[in-house]
Order: C-alpha cells, then structure tokens, then sequence
C-alpha cells in the first residue's frame, strides 16, 4: 500500500489547509511556511509520488500541474513568478507527493 503522505490527508480533507484552488484534478493551497509573499503548491488528484517516478502514463500531470498554476496566476493578476518542483530528498524534496511550487513577490489578493 502506498504511503499516505500530509498531502494525501490534505487532498482528502482529514486535515485543513488554506485552500486557494480546487477542480476534479488539482487541488492548490497555501504554503503554511511561506518563503515569498505568494507561496502556493499546486498537487494532482492523483497520486505520484514525486517526478523522479513519473511514468509515460503519468507524464501528463506536471505539465497539468504548469497549466492550472499559470490560469490561477492570470486569474489573479500574478504577472511575475518562479515554479519549482523539487525532486527528490536530495533534491530538496521533503514531502513525497507531486507538488510544484509558485512563488511570487506580489501578494494574493483575496
Ligand atoms: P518540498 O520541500 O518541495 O517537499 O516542499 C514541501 C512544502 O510543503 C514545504 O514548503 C512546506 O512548508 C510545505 N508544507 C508542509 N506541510 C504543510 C501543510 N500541512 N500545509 C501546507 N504546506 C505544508
């Protein structure tokens, strides 16, 4: 069985976060330690663990993850931002599910 990670429990709603995005495919919410004044990460339904694991069948979903974050940022009005996907633990990855970070030096107007 896969190891149910804090993203897991946040996607399935066992555990609060600041949900800033929500679709059948995606879910986004706030950083809870932000290191810009807009830190979002930006996950998929389903899971995958981290791109170092992304299989031909799954190869669609960071990509996905790219699309959702640019509509939500021209949504908003974001103009200027950095996406980042850490890969694995070396790589600076603490939580073993997909998730690609935005961060922007403009704040997120509610
Ligand atoms: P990474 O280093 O790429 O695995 O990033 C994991 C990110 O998840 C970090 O920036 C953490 O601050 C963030 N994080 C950890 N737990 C939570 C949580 N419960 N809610 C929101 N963000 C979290």
């Amino acid at each position: 069985m896969e190891e149910r990670t804090i993203f897991h429990k946040i996607r399935d709603k066992e555990i609060p976060a600041a949900i800033v995005y929500e679709d059948d495919d995606v879910l986004a919410f706030k950083d809870i330690r932000p290191k810009a004044p807009t830190h979002l990460l930006f996950i998929p339904k389903h899971f995958v663990a981290s791109i170092a694991d992304v299989t031909p069948e799954t190869a669609h979903l960071p990509g996905m993850l790219i699309l959702k974050a640019q509509k939500f940022a021209a949504e908003k009005g974001i103009r200027g931002y950095k996406l980042t996907y850490h890969v694995g633990k070396e790589g600076g990855q603490e939580v073993m599910y997909l998730h690609l970070h935005l961060m922007s030096g403009q704040g997120l107007e509610e």
